[in-house]
């Protein structure tokens, strides 16, 4: 039973090729090298439906996708939606630089890292979760690993960044995992 995983992305095919692995069953994973919709959406969740719905509809066949980014609380939620072009280049050290730059003296460092998770199903069903990883934002870099701003996110109950996490410690919490996981039962039923 084929299902589009609709993300260019590769750090995210990666991930959750390891995430979804052992959970997936009958179901394979293939790559959409469709068109990219465009993501206007307002939230997480309707941007996540954008893009399982375009490669739904390019390959006839059931798609999931994921939009995800990070949330800070002293900045009112940005960069949230916005977090890959949120220095405008699309450059993660970029983005880490100016997220830095613009909490620099503020004491309130909470964040979330969310990730919304959505299916979309040839006939048209739809189903989309929104997961969430609660953290701080760090005062500086720390850590190789990952992608994105992990170097700069402490995960509560941690001592260190998720780029200082192996990928396997990474997956057992994160936000794109808790999504997914909260995703494939609704998908298993569906698929009958
Ligand atoms: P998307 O591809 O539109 O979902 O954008 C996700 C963006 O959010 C990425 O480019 C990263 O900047 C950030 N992001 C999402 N998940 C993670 C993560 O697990 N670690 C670090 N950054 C992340």
């Amino acid at each position: 039973m084929r299902v589009v995983l609709a993300t260019h992305n590769d750090h995210k095919v990666q991930e959750l090729r390891r995430i979804l692995g052992p959970d997936l069953g009958p179901i394979e994973l293939v790559g959409y090298d469709g068109p990219e919709p465009v993501e206007d959406g307002e939230t997480f969740e309707a941007n996540a439906l954008i893009k399982a719905r375009a490669a739904a509809a390019h390959t006839g066949l059931p798609a999931i996708a994921d939009d995800s980014g990070i949330a800070v609380d002293a900045l009112g939620g940005a960069p949230g939606i916005h977090s890959a072009r949120y220095a405008g280049t699309r450059n993660d050290a970029d983005n880490v630089a100016l997220l830095l730059e613009n909490l620099r003296g503020v004491e309130d460092r909470a964040a979330h890292f969310l990730c919304a998770a959505a299916a979309v199903l040839p006939d048209g069903t739809e189903h989309v979760v929104l997961a969430d990883w609660p953290g701080t934002v760090l005062e500086q870099r720390a850590g190789e690993g990952g992608f994105g701003y992990d170097p700069i996110f402490r995960p509560e109950g941690l001592e260190v960044s998720s780029a200082e996490l192996t990928a396997e410690q990474k997956d057992a919490l994160s936000h794109r995992r808790q999504a997914f996981s909260a995703l494939l039962p609704w998908l298993r039923v569906h698929l009958g």
